[in-house]
Order: C-alpha cells, then sequence, then structure tokens
C-alpha cells in the first residue's frame, strides 16, 4: 500500500514528508547518508560520533550483561541510574531532584520527548518551537494531533527576536519547546531568552520542555539548564540523554525530570510506549554520570578540537561560518562560493569534495525554507583524521 492513512498521515504531514501521491519520502538523513555509502564520501551529515566514549562506561555495560542485569528494569528506570541523575543534577547545576518521584528513564531523550508531548498536549494545542528544529519535534507534535508554532533563529548569530518569541507565545500554548545546546545551530541560549521562555510560559500557563542532550558538549562556559531559573521548575520537564556525552548514541538512554504530577502523567504514556529499556546499559550510564569533572571537560575539549579542525576547514574552503557554542554540528553559508542552494550543492559535494553535508532546509517547514536556502549543516563528532581528510577535500571548492 503506497499512501498511509490515519495519525500516521497526519505525521508525516506534519514533518513536511509526504509526497503529493500521498506516499511517505525518505529523509534528507537517510538520502544523504545513501549518497555518502554510494559515492564513498566522508559522511559528516549524520551527527554519530565514529569512535568509542569512556572505557568505564563500556565496561560497566559488559558487567552488568554478565551479572545477569538482563531482565526488565523498574518502570520509572534502575534506581542507581535515578540516583546518579540525581546527583548528577545536584553537582553540575545545584538543582535538588527526588530520585524517586521526580525521574523517569527513557529510551532515549527521543521517547522523553514523545511521552511528554503525548501526556500533556490535547489536540488542537500549540507547540512553540526554535525553527529550523531537531526533526523528530514536528513529527511528534503532528502524531499528538498539536499545531506546531516556530520562532525563527537566524544567520548568521541564531539567537531568537524577543518580539517574536513573545508574539508566537499565547494562551493557546500548550509546550515551549526549548533545545539548548541547540541542533542544528550549536547556539547556546542566552540567559535574557531562557528567562524570557520563563516568564512567558507563567503568563499563559504553558509547560516548559527542554531538549538538553548537548549539556555537556560546550566549548566556553558551563550549560544553564532553564530549570534551574526561579519559578522554572514547577512547569518544566528537563530532557537529556547519554547518548551524546559518552558516544553511546546506540544504547538509547535517556531521561527527563519533572515535578510528581507531571511524571506520573507521563509515566502513563512511556509504559504504554517501550514500557522499560536498556536494562544492563542504565547501570553502566549511571556508571558514567559519576565520572569526575576532568573526564567531562576533556570530553568537551576533545570536541572543542574537532570543532575548529572543521571550522577553520570550511572557512579556508570558502564558506562563511558561524561558529557554534556547543553541539556536534556547524552550519555554514555557501553563498561565498557561489552557491545559493545548499541542496544542490550538498547532492554534488561528494563528488566535487567527497563530503556529505545536510541542507538546513530539513530542520526547516517547508514555507520558511526560502531563508535557510543556502545553509548546510555539517557533524564534527569524528576522529580528527577524518575531519582533516574532510578538509582537504572541501579546500577544492576553493580552487
Ligand atoms: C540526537 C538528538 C536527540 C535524540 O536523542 P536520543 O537519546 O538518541 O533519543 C534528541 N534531540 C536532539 C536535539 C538531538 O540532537
Amino acid at each position: 500500500m503506497s499512501t498511509l492513512q490515519g495519525p500516521w498521515r497526519r505525521t508525516a504531514a506534519g514533518a513536511g514528508l509526504l509526497r503529493p501521491d500521498g506516499s511517505i519520502a525518505p529523509t534528507i538523513f537517510a538520502e544523504m547518508s545513501a549518497l555518502a555509502a554510494r559515492t564513498g564520501a566522508i559522511n559528516l551529515g549524520q551527527g554519530f560520533p565514529d569512535e568509542d566514549g569512556p572505557v568505564e562506561v563500556l565496561e560497566a555495560a559488559i558487567d552488568a550483561v554478565s551479572a545477569g542485569k538482563n531482565q526488565y528494569p523498574p518502570g520509572r528506570g534502575d534506581p542507581l541510574l535515578l540516583e546518579a541523575i540525581a546527583r548528577h543534577q545536584h553537582r553540575f547545576y545545584a538543582i535538588p531532584v527526588d530520585p524517586a518521584s521526580e525521574i523517569v528513564v527513557t529510551a532515549g531523550a527521543t521517547e522523553a520527548l514523545a511521552a511528554s508531548i503525548l501526556a500533556l498536549v490535547e489536540p488542537g494545542d500549540e507547540v512553540v518551537v526554535f525553527e529550523p528544529f531537531y526533526d523528530a519535534y514536528a513529527g511528534l507534535v503532528a502524531l499528538a494531533g498539536a499545531r506546531l508554532v516556530t520562532v525563527p533563529l537566524r544567520w548568521p548569530d541564531f539567537r531568537p527576536d524577543h518580539d517574536e518569541l513573545r508574539r508566537a507565545v499565547t494562551d493557546r500554548t500548550r509546550i515551549i519547546l526549548v533545545n539548548d545546546p541547540h541542533n542544528p545551530t550549536g547556539r547556546a541560549f542566552d540567559q535574557e531568552t531562557r528567562e524570557l521562555v520563563v516568564e512567558l510560559a507563567h503568563r499563559n500557563d504553558a509547560f516548559i520542555l527542554t531538549d538538553e542532550v548537548y549539556e555537556h558538549l560546550m566549548f566556553s562556559g558551563a550549560h544553564r539548564p532553564i530549570a534551574a531559573l526561579p519559578g522554572a521548575r514547577e512547569r518544566t520537564i528537563t530532557v537529556s540523554s547519554a547518548g551524546k556525552t559518552f558516544n553511546t548514541t546506540g544504547w538509547k538512554v535517556g531521561w527527563l525530570i519533572a515535578p510528581p504530577v507531571l511524571v506520573t502523567a507521563i509515566l502513563t504514556v512511556k509504559q504504554f510506549l517501550t514500557y522499560v529499556n536498556a536494562s544492563p546499559f542504565q547501570p553502566a550510564i549511571a556508571r558514567g554520570l559519576d565520572l569526575g569533572e576532568d573526564v567531562f571537560a576533556g570530553i568537551a575539549r576533545n570536541l572543542a578540537e574537532k570543532r575548529d579542525v572543521l571550522v577553520d576547514g570550511l572557512r579556508a574552503a570558502g564558506f562563511a561560518v558561524s561558529v557554534p557554542d556547543g553541539s556536534y554540528f556547524v552550519i555554514a553559508d555557501a553563498r561565498p562560493l557561489g552557491f545559493a542552494d545548499a541542496r544542490e550543492l550538498c547532492v554534488s559535494l561528494p563528488e566535487r569534495a567527497g563530503v556529505v553535508g545536510v541542507p538546513v532546509t530539513a530542520f526547516v517547514r517547508p514555507e520558511n525554507r526560502s531563508d535557510y536556502a543556502s545553509l548546510v549543516r555539517f557533524a564534527f563528532c569524528k576522529r580528527r583524521g577524518v575531519l582533516e581528510s574532510a578538509v582537504d577535500g572541501l579546500r577544492r571548492l576553493s580552487i
């Protein structure tokens, strides 16, 4: 059957994935990864690391499997991990969290976002997101039957205009979804914007849903969670994940932190999505979260060096670059090289430079794509030698 029925149609349409004939289109990520595989080009399109993270974390998982932690863990998560998450929030952000009532372990940040949106949003409600946005947001909001409202982040500094943010949040807003540090722009929000989000959530009785999967991948200064702001905790669901911090994206261990009443509501959804997940990986991530500050600083420093290799290389190749504050990603503008259409460039980039990137329009709703037409997202969560080869290839663009 080529056409979609039911909520899937709404999801695909909301995510801009429906073809005119009603069939679902492959995502740009699948398309670009297939292109990389076909051409042998270096894949800087998808954001997954190409080397392992801390060995303590890997060994703890092996130990857990050997010790028989292979059956369903408790519904909220393994107490070892719940307690480690609470310690982590206290150690890094001075936020007190009750491990027994305020945390749920999820199948990655993705399930935490899905369960939160499905639990808290009624059909017709509005969810405010900053655009460009992580591709799952539009799909999840559509699956809940809600309406996506976007606030633009504009090249080159990608800071939201506060008046536009004020206009986007109304009494129809159920959730303000904040991805900080932000994918795909790499921008960390400034404190004034975070405070305005809290103020607007209060004024309009909305929830704040934060996606902080890049919390430890900051290149200057520490991450500041919205939940640490006065008046925020009572209406904030903080979502994070171990995948990006510890190079364990395939383990899909994430979590959410929220007041007990919200946790109860979200658990009622989560129990019918996955019930539980990742039994032996949960104590392993607990081990990771308890690692010393030097380890976390080393993870960020290592990634910052990779960022610099790619940023310098993109500039040398002739791109204009928006230098990211954090995350795996950098956005480059292809206009100085004479390319107005990043999608066209991305399709020919394997041949021209032996590299794959993703056009930023993949993170933007169809009606707003013209504002982002010349921008490309590149991932730098790759081994240094791989990035250096990519940079060598990109240099061919300017010759
Ligand atoms: C990678 C990513 C996720 C997905 O996290 P998982 O833990 O793999 O589900 C969610 N949000 C953003 C912004 C991401 O970049």
